[in-house]
């Protein structure tokens, strides 16, 4: 049997096409549009190109975007002073800070002076604590968009025993967290866990997210596993030329998996759009209206 590759751009358009269609709704019934504000600390070449690309889809969805770019000078209080204003502001409805932070700059502090209901990210410990104890919350983006191309691919998850390959707050833990919820076997690895290509040859789902490029290779793999890589790393090739992989070798993987999602092309995609379905979700929790859920 042929192995699927789980178009992750696809599931995103998808997504983003239902979620203007509930926008659409949101201002025609309510007369109110979803608002997210992004605020960016310094120059970061990368960190500009996700900012635009989010600030994009967030128009394309039709909803408001505002975004604060400021000089990697700024204080913590000065950033700190800027989210608590944006925290008041009732045309905003997501908060987003686009992490890293300049190195004088504590993220904890700051991730945890938004509004947990402003938190789109999902990252404040109250939403960290709402995703642990089952209770409605903002879920990280990038979890979120694995769970949903993992049920893609498998609806049922029951039972299944999932490993999960790196512990951060921002991708692992919460991304074991979702799968617990869904009633599977969770096992978290990190760099100090032994004998992970064993544990992982028992995963009937495998993520990965550890930004070690390939390290999962396909003799990790079991046979029939879906295998979510939320990896991306970029890479020199011996000619110079640099190329974007995972954290899964894909030509290896495929060979054995029911399904594995490429990079890039996978994943990525996901998290841009689930964003967006945070800020919905955000705003409709902030006005009660909870008909307007999609998840
Ligand atoms: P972090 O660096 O914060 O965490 C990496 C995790 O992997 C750590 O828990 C670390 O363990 C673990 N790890 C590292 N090496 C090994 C190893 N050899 N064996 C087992 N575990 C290991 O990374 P993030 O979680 O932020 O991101 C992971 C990857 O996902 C990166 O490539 C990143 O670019 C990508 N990413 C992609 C996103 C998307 O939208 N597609 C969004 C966010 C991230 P320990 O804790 O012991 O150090």
């Amino acid at each position: 049997m042929t192995a699927i590759t789980v178009d992750g751009k696809a599931h995103a358009a998808e997504l983003r096409a239902q979620l203007k269609i509930q926008v659409a709704e949101l201002k025609a019934k309510h007369g109110i549009t979803p608002g997210l504000a992004v605020i960016l600390v310094g120059g970061d070449p990368a960190s500009e190109i996700y900012v635009k690309n989010k600030e994009k889809m967030c128009v394309e969805a039709g909803m408001a975007a505002f975004d604060f770019r400021l000089p990697d000078t700024t204080t913590q209080k000065q950033l700190l002073a800027k989210v608590e204003e944006l925290c008041r502001d009732p045309k905003v409805n997501g908060i987003l800070v686009q992490l890293p932070l300049p190195k004088h700059i504590d993220e904890t502090a700051v991730i945890n002076a938004i509004d947990p209901l402003k938190d789109v990210d999902g990252f404040h410990a109250i939403n960290a604590g709402r995703l642990a104890t089952g209770q409605v919350g903002m879920v990280p983006c990038t979890p979120l968009g694995c769970l949903m191309l993992l049920k893609s691919v498998l609806p049922d998850l029951k039972g299944k025993n999932a490993v999960v390959v790196g512990r951060s707050n921002i991708v692992g833990k919460p991304m074991a967290q979702l799968l617990l919820r869904e009633s599977c076997t969770v096992t978290i690895a990190n760099s100090h866990t032994k004998n992970l290509k064993e544990l992982c040859l028992q995963a009937d789902i495998l993520v990965a997210a550890t930004g070690k490029p390939e390290m999962i290779r396909g003799e990790w793999v079991k046979h029939n596993a879906v295998v979510i890589d939320v990896g991306i790393n970029r890479i020199m090739l011996s000619d110079g030329s640099t190329q974007l992989v995972g954290d899964v070798c894909f030509p290896e993987a495929i060979q054995r998996a029911k399904a594995v999602t490429p990079v890039p092309g996978g994943v990525g995609p996901m998290t841009i759009a689930c964003l967006l379905a945070n800020t919905l979700k955000a705003t409709c929790i902030q006005n009660n209206l909870d008909d307007h859920l999609m998840y």
